[in-house]
């Protein structure tokens, strides 16, 4: 008897505007044991071919940051996963593009993280989307008008969505919803965290560039997953769990239930349910496979943008005050700095300078406080690891005491 998210609440799950999500169990990234558990995974949502025709162009979304990382940190979604993903789409017949768009200079992130080895080995073809460039596409959205997507994702008769299970330090959680953005120009990125600052501004815009490129498959890698300051600078924590939709909200929905938060407090899925693009309130979700309650774990490190989500419920003026001491703040280390630019031109709002560090021998990144956002985009970019993020003593203390009303209210 299939579960729903919100364990068996009266509501049917299999009504109109329902979604379906199975969670399967994977215990690590070992590719002979992946390969039947994603299959699995698929099977258990209706199976491969009702979604891809032999001979289906199969444009594959990876969740690839910038700043060359290997898997082991967690960053991107394992290439292993993806391979085993791969495999299944070799044999229904797809003819397949792997991608993101990444910066290859100087260093080949793509290297770095094992895609390129990853997909020479199965003799798929991997692009850095901005080598086939992105077409402006009309968007009736909350926010914007227009918007520039990737021509191969485009082009492709199915997107499959292979998203990371992380935290996200501006929007929660970085799910099936967000890695849709990774489709646009990384210049575009840049300029939409400048222009919506807020993380519920930047949800609404997210949804607006989901509700124009959605995927036909969302597979989920939740073995080793990222928790705290995600979607660059959390710790690794494994949760064993592939999860599978058509639906990519109700994916994120399912996602947030395991990490202990109720999907609705993440503001991409609410809005996305509202929107009607897709499912995200639990009643209405048919959950298969594991049980939801045998996979959530309780103690999952979560970031401070979800303890914005639960003081944003607190009345107006106090939770606006205490908003707005709860952000997580760039600080350069500055040994560990070498002047290379990358974040000054990866900041939305030109906060970044490149000052001498003595002497005037060697420069360091510099950050005014007074036009920073705290987008992260830097930290996310610094492939040296010079960009920590941090908190004042006001923004830990509110953060203490957001803890405390939680368990005192039972949140
Ligand atoms: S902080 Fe990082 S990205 Fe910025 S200049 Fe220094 S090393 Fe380069
Ligand atoms: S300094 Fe970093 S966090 Fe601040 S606005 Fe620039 S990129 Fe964003």
């Amino acid at each position: 008897m299939p579960e729903t998210l919100n364990h068996g609440k009266s509501e049917s799950a299999s009504g109109q505007n329902s979604a379906r999500v199975s969670i399967v169990r994977a215990d690590d990234y070992d590719l002979p044991r992946l390969v039947p558990a994603i299959q699995r995974s698929i099977e258990l949502i209706g199976g491969l071919e009702t979604i891809i025709k032999p001979g289906d162009r199969v444009f594959v979304k990876i969740n690839h940051l910038p700043p060359p990382s290997p898997p082991e940190r967690g960053i991107v979604t394992h290439p292993v996963f993806v391979e085993a993903v791969l495999e299944l789409l070799k044999k229904a017949g797809a003819e397949i593009t792997v991608g993101d768009e990444i910066e290859t200079a100087p260093v080949d992130g793509f290297s770095t993280s094992g895609f390129r080895q990853m997909c020479q080995r199965a003799g798929v073809r991997l692009i850095n989307l901005r080598e086939e460039g992105f077409v402006a596409r009309e968007c009736h959205g909350l926010l914007l008008k227009e918007v520039y997507l990737s021509r191969a994702a485009l082009e492709a008769d199915v997107i499959v969505n292979l998203p990371k299970l992380k935290t996200h330090s501006l929007t929660v959680l970085t799910g099936g919803i967000k890695n849709m953005y990774g489709t646009i120009p990384g210049s575009l990125r840049r300029r939409l965290h400048g222009e919506y600052p807020d993380s519920e501004d930047f949800s609404r815009m997210l949804t607006d560039i989901f509700s124009v490129i959605r995927p036909h498959l969302t597979l989920m890698d939740g073995i080793v997953a990222m928790e705290g300051e995600g979607p660059a600078a959390g710790s690794v924590r494994k949760l064993g769990v592939i999860l599978a939709s058509r639906d990519a909200v109700a994916v994120d929905a399912v996602a947030a239930g395991i990490i202990g938060m109720d999907p609705m407090d993440i503001a991409t899925t609410r809005y996305a349910h509202e929107r009607v693009l897709g499912v995200g309130n639990p009643n209405r979700i048919e959950v298969v496979g594991e049980n939801i309650k045998s996979v959530a774990t309780s103690d999952f490190r979560l970031p401070v943008s979800a303890k914005r989500a639960f003081l944003r419920k607190i009345p107006a003026p106090l939770s606006r005050f205490a908003v707005g001491q709860l952000t997580v703040r760039p600080k350069v280390v500055e040994q560990q700095c070498t002047a290379c630019a990358e974040c000054v031109r990866a900041c939305p709002t030109g906060a970044i300078t490149i000052h001498d560090k003595s002497a005037g021998v060697t420069g360091v990144a510099s950050i005014d406080r007074a036009i920073c956002i705290e987008c992260m985009c830097c930290h996310e970019v610094c492939r040296f690891n010079a960009i920590v993020t941090g908190r004042t003593l006001m923004g830990s203390a509110v953060s203490l005491a957001a803890d405390a009303m939680k368990k005192l209210l039972g949140y």
